[in-house]
């Protein structure tokens, strides 16, 4: 039985006084009752206000980021250990922004998967086709190859840390979505190539989300699939109503 997940990726939105508002509105309204698992990715300056706000309470903190070392002559940048001391515990990985206007191969995601895998902390790794991937037919290929690249050198015991993020990159932001129907078959085919590496038992574990245009009027016949375990959230998680609307759909 996997438990579902509704995640928020705040991006780089909400000033401090806005992050602080927004989460207050959420601890209004989110009521997990713990069939959902919630979790917010403020950008890294809230994130401090947002675990102790939400301290105690159903929602985890995640970052959207870090960088694959301890520390070092990395200007502008955010280590594991640095989240680790103000009680984030989970990053977002390979992002498609991250991929797409930050230049992070495979290589590098590779490197920050291991590096959380170190450290223990749970890593949403986010995978997606472009448009012109499926156009050309080529989208089972290009999701198992980043997933090839950057994860399979991890041990098997790693992937209770890890959750897979299935979002393509024409769908993000765009208010177009994958149809449930395109979601299933590519999560179906995640759990294939995982199931291949690392065997049946550990592909029927991970927990796979949707990513892309999920809003609250989606929400409930993509969750519905069966190989759906929840969603990555991005425009949506930025409006309490919304955010709480998905995650009501994620309890059926
Ligand atoms: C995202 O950025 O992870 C995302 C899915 O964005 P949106 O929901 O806005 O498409």
């Amino acid at each position: 039985m996997r438990t579902k997940i509704v995640a928020g990726n705040w991006k780089m939105n909400k000033t401090l006084p806005e992050a602080e508002q927004l989460i207050n509105d959420l601890l209004k309204q989110v009521d997990t009752e713990n069939k959902v698992e919630v979790i917010i990715a403020p950008p890294f300056v809230n994130l401090s206000m947002a675990v102790d706000k939400t301290q105690g309470t159903l929602i985890d903190i995640a970052a959207q980021n870090m960088h694959f070392a301890d520390s070092g002559a990395y200007t502008g940048e955010i280590s594991a250990p640095m989240l680790q001391a103000l009680g984030v515990n989970t990053v977002i990985l390979g992002h498609s922004e991250r991929r797409a206007y930050f230049n992070e191969t495979d290589e590098i995601l590779k490197q920050k998967a291991h590096q959380a895998y170190e450290k223990g902390m749970t890593n949403i790794f986010c995978v997606g086709e472009q448009l012109s991937d499926r156009q050309a037919g080529q989208h089972f290929k290009v999701v198992e190859t980043q997933l090839k690249n950057a994860l399979f050198e991890l041990p098997l015991q790693a992937y209770k840390n890890i959750i897979i993020a299935y979002e393509p990159v024409w769908a993000i932001g765009t208010g177009e979505t994958a149809t449930p129907e395109q979601a299933q078959e590519m999560h179906a085919h995640i759990r294939q190539v995982l199931a291949k590496k690392y065997g049946q038992d550990l592909a029927r574990n991970v927990r796979i989300l949707y990513g892309g245009s999920v809003k609250p009027s989606n929400a409930g016949e993509i969750f519905a699939k069966p190989d759906v375990d929840g969603g990555l959230i991005g425009g949506a998680s930025l409006n309490a109503n919304d955010f709480n609307a998905i995650v009501e759909a994620a309890k059926s």
